[in-house]
This record gives C-alpha cells, sequence and structure tokens, in this order.
C-alpha cells in the first residue's frame, strides 16, 4: 500500500486524507523534512501559495522538497499546490518560491477578473470510469503555457471572447489541477493519482534489481 503525504501547513488537508484512502492510499500529514522522507508521493493542497511558499521556508522543507520532486516523487498539487510546482506563476509575488516539478507557466488568480469561485463539469482524460467531473475552483489559476512532455488532461471551454483555459496537467509523475477535487464526492483524482505513485514505486523497484 502506498504511503502519500499531504502538505498540512495550509488548506483542505483532512479532505485529500480522506480521498486518498478510499483511494486505497495510507497517508500521513507532512510538516517537517523527516516526514516528507518516509512518503511514497506528495499532494499540496490548495490554500494561498505566497503563504505556503513562506511556510516551506519556516519549516525547512524547501530544499528538502525540491531534492525529492527532482528524484522524481509523485507530487500532486491542487490550485495553490498547482501553482507552487509549477516552475514560474505570473501575477505572483516577487518572492514566492517555485518549485519547479512542471514545466509550466501559471496565471494566479485567472479567472478571478471575472468572477471568484465557480463550478463546472469537466472533460477530464485519464479518469476510470471515464465521465464528466464536476469541478470547483475557488480563486483558481490557469496554466497559460505548457513545456514539452506536459499532457493536458482538461481545460474550461471557450466562452464568448475568451479561449479554452488549460485546468488540469500531468508530467510524468506529477499531477495539478487548477480546481479542489477534494471538495466533491468524486474520488477519481485521487484514484489516477494514487495509481500514478504505485506505477513510480514499481519502476524504481525494477530499476534497482
Ligand atoms: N488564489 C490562491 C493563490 O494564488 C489559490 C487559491 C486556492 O488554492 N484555492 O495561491
Amino acid at each position: 500500500v502506498p504511503v502519500i503525504g499531504v502538505l498540512a501547513l495550509q488548506g483542505d488537508v483532512r479532505e485529500h486524507s480522506a480521498m486518498l484512502e478510499r483511494a486505497g492510499a495510507r497517508t500521513v500529514t507532512v510538516r517537517r523534512a523527516s516526514e516528507l522522507a518516509r512518503v511514497d508521493g506528495l499532494v499540496l493542497p490548495g490554500g494561498e501559495s505566497t503563504t505556503v511558499s513562506r511556510l516551506l521556508e519556516t519549516f525547512d522543507l524547501l530544499d528538502p522538497l525540491r531534492e525529492r520532486l527532482a528524484a522524481g516523487m509523485p507530487a500532486f498539487g491542487s490550485c495553490a499546490g498547482m501553482i507552487l510546482l509549477a516552475k514560474q506563476a505570473l501575477d505572483g509575488r516577487p518572492d514566492q518560491h517555485q518549485l519547479g516539478a512542471l514545466d509550466v507557466i501559471v496565471r494566479r488568480n485567472a479567472f478571478g477578473r471575472q468572477v471568484d469561485s465557480f463550478e463546472e463539469d469537466l472533460d477530464f482524460a485519464e479518469l476510470t470510469p471515464a465521465g464528466p467531473l464536476h469541478a470547483v475552483f475557488i480563486r483558481a489559476p490557469w496554466v497559460e503555457k505548457t513545456g514539452d512532455g506536459v499532457e493536458v488532461l482538461a481545460t474550461v471551454p471557450a466562452t464568448g471572447s475568451t479561449g479554452a483555459r488549460i485546468v488540469a496537467v500531468r508530467q510524468g509523475p506529477v499531477l495539478a489541477t487548477a480546481f479542489h477535487p477534494e471538495l466533491t464526492g468524486d474520488d477519481r483524482v485521487h484514484r489516477l493519482f494514487v495509481e500514478m505513485v504505485r506505477d513510480a514505486a514499481t519502476t524504481s523497484e525494477t530499476e534497482e534489481r
């Protein structure tokens, strides 16, 4: 059974843990490097990315987290978690840290200029069983630019003058959504992530042999 950490500095820690347990993982909360060292994958919940960025520094987690991500640890970031995983954030604060695990440029509070929060049914690739996913957006970012090797999993369809907006991506073992899948009863995104953690564990065992 994979052990998945939930970064517990801010946000929906309990909701993410409950979804992951339902999806077949064991979960632990992560607030220090010793806890991070023991997990097979990590969820970065939403919140305020500037605050979480500062707390990562205060809790001496920034470098250990960067090292584990660079070594291929699977991670799933929701909303502020997506912003932190990105290599660059627009409309961020200049001192905000980026973990750089996803080759994307995100825009913070991107939908906020139109509306703070909204819900939308999305086509989301790779979910089992397939079918529309009800997504809750709260002061959400979008992905403005993707690099090579970044797979787009979901977009908010174009409306009137605005084009389609990328709201879910995957790059190898890293998954990110601009919305909050922990807030609905649908655990398919968490199941996808648990599968990704299982796959990564099998691959590294094969490599060790
Ligand atoms: N607006 C927040 C940020 O920029 C993200 C909001 C969220 O995580 N729900 O960090």
